[in-house]
């Protein structure tokens, strides 16, 4: 929800379509009907603008409460990096405080938009650039959502459509949960992106409580969890966090999450040469796939200055893909995109918002 602020512009990305028609009748001190809502919705959503003088069929008098007490956008873009297999990451800043990034990741089949929920992030995985700097804020729904709006925005203007949405960007979805799922309603409505609940995915390093409440929520999104580690001990040494959970009561959660939803639970694993890569890591890893109904996602690390981690060959990760196939794991390597840019998450933030 938006704090009704006098010196704050309200954001109107941060609304459900009934919270708008809620607001505009606060604001307007009149009763609105319910079309404007519907009609301003539209506007946003289907012809991205971001200008209220372009919404043609609203009364002017209304447009002006708009220009006055809304806003549209709460971020500016502070800079850009294009890859020439077609990813562009977009920094962005926010009014309220902090850069995050988003990014545009085109296929021939889909076009993904991958989006943060946190400003920086709390977990600090060892292998990652988001965590360098800790937590500095959540992300509110509108600041979530405008991210994937302005990338379906950026689609629409190709002539393309945004097909996916993936929560795997700056921070841990599930410690923004109210903010996550309020924004993952909106990319789902078809008042708002209108994106399939199944063409979402939310990635977590592993709340089993809060990955129980997504289980409830009655969305047929899909879960993935981040293990990166086949075993309690050398999850422990990757993910700070891992201290708090046992994989035991990950994977209780996750037979929970499909028995709830019907959705398998995909097991993101990031290889990290001669760390979590040896044959008997890929053992083990079966060994968990199969305790739950789920598949794993192999992911080729991208190299993160200072981090000491290596990216494996092509042939190891074939070798260790080939090892979970062998073995009856459902398995799929994520095929690594914008390596000539900085591709890792949090990258492009910490090069261009850190003194060096
Ligand atoms: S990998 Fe994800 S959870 Fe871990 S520090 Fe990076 S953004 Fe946070």
């Amino acid at each position: 929800m938006n704090a009704l602020d006098e010196s704050r512009p309200i954001s109107l990305l941060g609304f459900s379509e009934g919270e708008l028609h809620e607001s505009l009748t606060r604001e307007c001190g009149s009763s609105v009907p319910r079309f404007r809502a519907t009609q301003i919705c539209e506007w946003i959503y289907r012809h991205y603008v971001t200008r209220f003088e372009e919404m043609a069929n609203v009364p002017a008098d209304l447009r002006e409460t708009l220009a006055r007490r809304y806003a549209i956008v709460q971020s500016e873009i502070v800079a850009e990096q294009r890859s020439t297999d077609g990813t562009h990451k977009v920094l962005l800043r926010w009014r309220n405080g902090g850069t995050t990034e988003c990014v545009f990741l085109p296929s021939k089949e889909r076009v993904t938009a991958c989006i943060s929920t946190q400003v920086g992030c709390p977990v600090k995985c060892t292998f990652c650039a988001s965590g360098v700097g800790g937590l500095e804020r959540n992300l509110s729904v509108g600041e979530i959502v405008e991210q994937a709006w302005r990338i379906a925005g950026l689609c629409a203007s190709l002539g393309r459509r945004l097909s996916n949405v993936v929560f795997m960007g700056l921070g841990e979805p599930l410690a923004n949960y109210d903010a996550t799922v309020g924004a993952l309603r909106t990319i789902n409505a078809s008042w708002g992106l209108a994106i399939g609940a199944r063409r979402i995915t939310i990635s977590t390093v592993g709340l089993p409580s809060q990955m129980r409440r997504l289980a409830d929520e009655d969305l047929q999104i899909t879960l993935a969890l981040s293990l990166h580690a086949p075993t309690d001990e050398l999850r422990r040494e990757l993910i700070p966090w891992a201290d708090r959970v046992s994989i035991d009561e990950l994977i209780e959660a996750c037979r929970y999450y499909f028995d709830r939803t019907g959705r398998e639970v995909t097991l993101e694993y990031i290889l990290l040469d001669g760390v979590n890569n040896l044959p008997h890591h890929a053992e083990q890893l079966a060994g968990v796939s199969k305790r739950m109904r789920s598949n794993v996602n192999l992911i080729c690390y991208n190299e993160v200055a200072e981090s000491g981690f290596k990216r494996p060959t092509n042939e190891s990760v074939a070798g260790f893909a080939a090892a979970l196939s062998e073995r009856g794991v459902n398995c799929n390597v994520r095929r690594s995109r914008g390596r000539d840019i900085d591709a890792a998450c949090g990258q492009l933030r910490r090069k261009t918002t850190e003194p060096r």
